[in-house]
């Protein structure tokens, strides 16, 4: 950019170790300081320079936008959502019309949902709506190094707000001060208690109309402090989940407004193909599309760079292509190993394709379009996805050797052995029985709260556990390499026209391995394509 003279101003990424270290300092100690430099030196997230210590940090406050400009017919596909809002809309544009009737106006709502699903935006929405101003604030930003920083800011931002109700002040990520008190790593922490403490006094402070609406959002609404739940503060919860095909539809209706699509592409087609997607993500896909329309020197935008896009986004981007050698073939085996495997275990998604196009940190992949519901997954499904996500090393091992087996098979083995584990404890689909064995409010977060967790169960229980999540993946691992061993010449045959083709589709491996095998495939009934995941 130096050189082509363009203005520009680099800022490093504000990634919240302010309050991480914070809460490992308030409650070990010195000893910590130690290990969080530790943790520094290893950056684990591919950002930019950070400070330390929450130090440089910008004092990033609250914004302001006193018109924000959108409206309900920007967010999309959350309808549900807006009918609640619709309500809130009234008492914000007239709170006379309800206190004369004695109505107290809400305070607080929480909205709850994955990152990327138009929280924020529906948030804009309703102050878009009311014609009111929209005050903004993350969750995060409100801790600093300093105790009482967050609560002053607090103040701050409520003293505003009133001066200007009727308004709407948003807080993203609550669950950065909201968490449940007294828990995190062992002990309190102050900065964060009292930042809290002054949200809620604030809340409870204004008199029943004041017409300050308070929204919330979080992704993890089991972890936040009762307190916060409880009538008078946010007593409304909203969830906003990720979109369902007709959702997809309506938010890529929005965002194809304004690009040139070609008449081949299929908005329900693009909807069908991508489950798992949020808004953001289909907003992104959208702009991939036209950039790489741009870059191809097209003049509309075809369903190739609409497939293309799809890839990236689910897998990275595309990298440089392996130059023939063990090292390919080893992949291609890999690779192969997986789709066989997965095609012949009853109840496993069918293949979309397999391809050694390196795409992100992987080498090579194998494609799988999801069935109807992917929110409803059988034991055979899950046991399927097991046997299909150890077919590459089942492959590498019974070709090449034991030796010969690499690391490539890191990822799989990872994925596999959370669903091993998912299944024994929190599916209940071991001998162990139906037993929820995790309490979900501990599942994603602190390592320490896990440890926690574990040690209060029995040690019995713990090891019965890990044996049965052994079995499971012991089962699946000989089932995948007697795949292997009864269908080699078939697997030589796919692996010598994937290195020559690179890519094969589904149809493709299906009509070579069907010359060979005498297992019907099943295709017909699973055409319904639905959409892609990788293993
Ligand atoms: P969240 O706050 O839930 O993390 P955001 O509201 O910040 O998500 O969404 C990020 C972007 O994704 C939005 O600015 C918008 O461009 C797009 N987006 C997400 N969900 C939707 C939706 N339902 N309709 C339209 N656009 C959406
Ligand atoms: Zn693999």
């Amino acid at each position: 950019m130096k050189e082509k003279n363009v203005d520009f101003a680099a800022h490093p990424v504000d990634v919240n170790w302010g309050a991480f270290l914070l809460n490992f300092l308030g409650n070990f100690g010195v000893p910590l300081v130690l290990l969080g430099s530790l943790l520094l030196a290893f950056p684990r997230t591919p950002s930019g320079p950070n400070l330390p210590f929450g130090l440089g940090r910008s004092k990033a406050k609250f914004q302001m936008e006193p018109n924000t400009g959108i409206t309900f017919d920007d967010v999309a596909g959350v309808d549900e959502a807006k009918q609640d809002f619709e309500e809130i809309v009234e008492f914000l544009k007239t709170p006379e019309k309800f206190s004369a009737l004695g109505a107290k106006i809400p305070k607080g709502v929480l909205l709850t949902g994955p990152p990327g699903t138009g929280k924020t935006l529906l948030a804009k929405a309703i102050a878009g709506e009311a014609g009111v101003p929209f005050f903004s604030l993350s969750g995060s930003e409100f801790i600093e190094m300093f105790v009482g920083v967050g609560a002053s800011r607090v103040r701050d931002l409520f003293n505003k707000a009133k001066a200007n109700s009727p308004c709407l002040v948003f807080i993203d990520e609550i669950d950065a001060v909201g968490r449940i008190r007294g828990t995190g790593l062992g002990g309190g922490n102050d900065e964060r208690e009292q930042t809290l403490n002054q949200i809620l006094t604030e809340m409870d402070g204004f008199a029943g109309n004041t017409g300050v609406l308070v929204i919330a959002a979080t992704n993890r609404p089991e972890i936040l402090d009762a307190a916060l739940v409880r009538p008078g503060r946010f007593d409304r919860q909203v969830s906003v989940g990720l979109p369902d095909i007709r959702g997809r539809e309506e938010i890529l209706k929005v965002y194809s407004k304004t690009k040139k699509l070609d008449k081949e592409v299929s908005l329900s087609v693009i909807a069908m193909r991508t489950p798992g997607f949020s808004g953001a993500d289909l907003a992104n896909l959208m702009n991939e599309a036209a950039i790489l329309a741009g870059r191809r020197g097209q003049e509309k935008i075809t369903p190739k760079e609409i497939d293309d896009s799809i890839d990236r986004i689910a897998a990275g981007m595309e990298g440089t292509k392996m130059i023939d050698g063990k090292s390919k073939a080893i992949v291609a085996y890999h690779e192969v190993g997986h789709a066989v495997c997965a095609t012949l275990t009853e109840g496993h998604d069918p293949v979309q394709k397999v391809t050694l196009i390196p795409r992100g940190q992987a080498r090579g992949l194998t494609w799988f379009l999801p069935g109807e519901d992917p929110t409803l997954v059988s034991k055979q499904q899950l046991f399927a996805r097991i046997v299909g996500g150890l077919g590459g090393r089942a492959a590498e091992d019974v070709i090449f050797g034991e030796p010969e087996i690499t690391t490539g098979a890191a990822g799989d083995l990872q994925q596999i052995t959370q669903i091993a584990r998912q299944m024994v404890t929190m599916f209940g689909m071991s001998e162990i029985g139906p037993w929820a064995l995790t309490d979900p409010a501990t599942m994603q977060s602190d390592v320490v709260l896990r440890m926690l967790a574990r040690s209060s169960m029995s040690e019995k229980l713990a090891k019965e556990i890990d044996q049965c999540v052994k079995k499971i993946i012991d089962n699946a691992y000989q089932i995948a390499k007697n795949h292997v061993r009864n269908n080699r010449e078939a697997i030589d045959k796919l692996v010598d026209v994937l290195l020559d083709k690179e890519t094969l589709t589904g149809d493709e491996f299906r009509a070579i391995l069907s010359e060979y095998t005498h297992q019907p495939l099943k295709t017909e009934d699973r055409v319904r394509i639905k959409d892609l995941i990788s293993v």
